[in-house]
């Protein structure tokens, strides 16, 4: 069943009904996860937050806003822009996903290492809790020493530990300006040492997104050439007051011309900057165009490492790739450590799929091994319940304990995170494996 309330009281109604019932109930916002964390695995009643989707103050001189879960993360700068005020986390998913989903998923985005993820702008939360109590988490305050965080701990809970409905948000000012530096290289190794070296200088760019020539060659391919011919990119954005970009973007320039690049570009025009971070932005589409009947799916698509250790996971993510004979793109955020790497298989290849979730593991374990974490900003869900559970093993008895005082009937959003059992290729749509043949309820196959 798929539910739409309007209210934090429907919420709490549903939830009373479902915890008499042990029917379990699956929040979902934009429905833009990558992990599959939205997914009714065990059925039960989908909670669909999108009419729940009034802005309802921005209060700027007191430097928040209060919003209902289920706005959409574009919709809700669209509305501070003419204050001069933005929510900057700035996901690729922008123009979908809600803020109730960013909240539970403690999501970010390209401009996360100067201006940080979702929790760090959460002041406080309605959360309707498992047994339909109504929690108000948090203040209208920047600060606030009173007690337990739960508004933390509802950040990252992917709808396993309640139903949030409305979100009070620091907001910040927009800068005056952002320009942008394009530097192709002849080697992935180069491109991973100008992203530790800018950081190192220091210098903290408002995004800096690192691309191989998997990625390149698909972006050219779908989108008919809009980025230089090479084996590696960084496109590096710094933002401030116009005398202080200019001396930034300098810098930069100077630390990438030591690397030797193949070719340097710098801009302020608006219009070069959004061919730019579009061509970025559709990475993950048009890798599902770049070779016919492989689709780019994202299975280790989101690990994050010390950035120093930047060089090191990009050529240990291309060898384990190469040894498995799977294609793996690797691209993201480099400057706070958060490499995406999506996978091409043959959806219909049980082999392929097999040969990838060997790749996937071991990426997982490269990545813990550099101190270093399954996933930066995308979440747990199913996909990556395996892995994390490896990274986490010494917290999973405490979080374990926390979700049965929480949700002693296990009715939100069960079977994720600590609760996921067995291999990522349960629950696939296609029925190319033992695995999906087992697993899929009758009434799907
Ligand atoms: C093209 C693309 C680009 C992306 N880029 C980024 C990126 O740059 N950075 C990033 O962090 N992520 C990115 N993502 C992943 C995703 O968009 C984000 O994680 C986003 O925050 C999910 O929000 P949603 O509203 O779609 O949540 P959903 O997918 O609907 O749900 C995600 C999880 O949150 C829970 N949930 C949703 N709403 C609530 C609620 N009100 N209360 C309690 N639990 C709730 C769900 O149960 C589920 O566990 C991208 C996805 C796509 C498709």
């Amino acid at each position: 069943m798929v539910v739409q309330p309007r209210t934090t009281e429907q919420v709490s109604e549903i939830m009373h009904l479902a915890n008499d019932n042990h029917i379990p109930v699956i929040p979902r916002g934009g429905g833009t996860g990558l992990c599959g964390s939205a997914v009714p695995i065990e059925g039960g009643i989908v909670m669909d937050m999108c009419r729940m989707d009034q802005i309802k103050d921005i209060r700027v001189q007191d430097l928040y806003v209060v919003v209902g879960a289920g706005v959409i993360y574009a919709k809700l700068n669209q509305a501070l822009k003419p204050y001069k005020f933005s929510f900057p986390p700035t996901p690729g998913s922008a123009d979908a996903c809600t803020i109730g989903g960013m909240v539970a998923l403690n999501a970010s985005g390209m401009r996360a290492i100067k201006y940080g993820a979702t929790r760090d702008y959460v002041l406080g939360l309605t959360v309707v809790m498992a047994y339909g109590d109504i929690l108000r988490t948090g203040t209208r305050t920047l600060k606030n020493a009173s007690g337990y965080q739960i508004d933390r701990l509802m950040c990252g809970s992917e709808g396993t530990l309640g139903v949030i409905t409305e979100v009070t948000l620091k907001v910040a000012p927009l800068p005056g300006m952002r320009k942008m530096v394009l530097v192709a290289f002849d080697t992935l190794e180069k491109a991973g040492r100008c992203v530790s070296d800018i950081i190192a200088k220091p210098l903290i760019p408002s995004s800096l997104e690192l691309m191989d020539r998997v990625s390149i060659d698909a972006v050219n391919k779908a989108l008919g050439d809009p980025l230089p011919d090479c084996e590696a990119l960084c496109m590096i954005e710094v933002d401030g007051e116009p005398e202080i970009v200019d001396v930034k973007l300098a810098q930069v320039e100077t630390i990438a011309r030591a690397l030797n690049p193949i070719d340097i570009q710098s801009t302020g025009d608006i219009e070069t900057m959004n061919r730019w971070n579009t061509s970025r932005k559709a990475i993950m589409t048009s890798l599902s165009a770049l070779k016919p009947h492989m689709a780019s799916v994202s299975l280790a698509d989101d690990m994050a490492v010390p950035i120093s250790k930047i060089p090191d996971a990009v050529a240990r993510y291309q060898s384990i790739a190469d040894k498995h004979g799977v294609i793996v793109a690797t691209y993201g955020h480099a400057s706070d450590g958060n490499l995406h790497t999506k996978m091409l298989v043959d959806p219909t290849d049980a082999d392929n799929w097999r040969r990838g979730e060997k790749a996937v593991m071991e990426i997982f374990e490269a990545t813990v091994e550099l101190g270093g974490t399954v996933t930066g900003e995308h979440g747990v869900g199913m996909s990556k319940a395996p892995s994390f559970q490896m990274e986490r093993i010494t917290m999973l008895e405490a979080m374990a304990a926390i979700k049965r005082a929480l949700d002693p009937n296990n009715i939100l959003n069960p079977g994720k995170l600590m609760q996921w059992e067995g291999s990522i290729l349960r629950n696939l749509r296609y029925p190319c494996d033992e695995y999906s043949e087992r697993d899929v309820p009758p009434a799907q196959k």
